[in-house]
């Protein structure tokens, strides 16, 4: 009798999208100095949708800053992929903001006088390109946008608006989508839609989003949450459910 015998388990390693080793970003100087970021380090997954939290004034916004190549850092180092942010000058880094980036802030930052298919496409045409088809028909129908491709932003709601955001963000298959406080300017019922698309986007099409958010129900949309104090990673929680944020944050 042959006896059958386990075979190992594989070790699963996650590829990394972005990562920030021992960050210091300090604002002002001399009396006024504020130290914004304090040795943040952190690994971003990809294709997952890893949340940022932490108390007003943690450095959230500034982690996010830096990883998305908006503001340098004093000491540590910023990767993209395999692009060490630190070597790329301001011109550089504005073309790795607007090739391999995609953002949603929490306003729409949309413009008022194109149509809402023509936002969506903006960050391909300004390229001189076209969005896909085929693509920007998964997007538009997975957002319920179909019948709103032809409106400008004052025609729209502001979960409509803020999904024409979104939309826009994931056009162009950035490496990572970094969201500031999505829902922020969102009802619960459109928040709640705006976040499980993220997710999906995540789950489903192996988009990597970091979102920044101070709302543990937001969180809990998140495949992992990060918690920023004083400009330092805390910890972590992988699949957190609203109460585990809760907890974590009355620590
Ligand atoms: P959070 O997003 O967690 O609220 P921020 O990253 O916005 O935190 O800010 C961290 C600290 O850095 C705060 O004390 C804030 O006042 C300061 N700060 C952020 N941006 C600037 C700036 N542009 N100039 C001066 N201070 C700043």
């Amino acid at each position: 009798m042959t006896t059958l015998t386990t075979p190992p388990i594989p070790t699963l390693s996650r590829t990394i999208a972005a990562r920030a080793v021992d960050v210091v970003k300090t604002y002002g100087r001399g009396d006024t100095a504020v130290r914004a970021l304090d040795g943040a380090s952190l690994e971003v997954e990809a294709g997952r949708l890893t949340a940022i939290m932490g108390p007003s004034g943690s450095g959230k916004s500034t982690l996010m800053h830096v990883l998305a190549g908006l503001d340098d850092v004093d000491s540590g180092s910023v990767h993209v992929g395999h692009t060490d942010l630190s070597r790329l000058g301001e011109k550089a880094r504005t073309l790795l903001r607007r090739q391999r980036i995609g953002f949603v802030f929490q306003a729409f930052n949309l413009v008022p006088a194109l149509t809402a298919a023509e936002n969506i496409a903006l960050p391909l045409t300004l390229a001189g390109g076209r969005p896909d088809p085929a693509w920007m028909d998964q997007l538009v129908d997975t957002l319920g946008l179909r019948d709103r491709l032809d409106h400008r932003p004052s025609g729209l709601s502001g979960g409509q608006q803020q999904r024409v955001a979104a939309a826009r963000a994931l056009v162009t298959c950035p490496e990572v989508v970094f969201a500031d406080e999505p829902t922020g300017n969102l009802d619960t019922r459109h928040g709640r839609a705006l976040l499980g698309f993220l997710r999906e986007a995540a789950r489903d099409l192996g988009q990597t989003i970091v979102m920044v958010t101070h709302d543990p129900a937001a969180a809990a949309y998140a495949d992992r949450v990060v918690f920023l104090i004083d400009g330092r990673v805390a910890g972590d929680l992988v699949d957190p459910t609203v109460a585990a944020v809760l907890d974590r944050m009355g620590e």
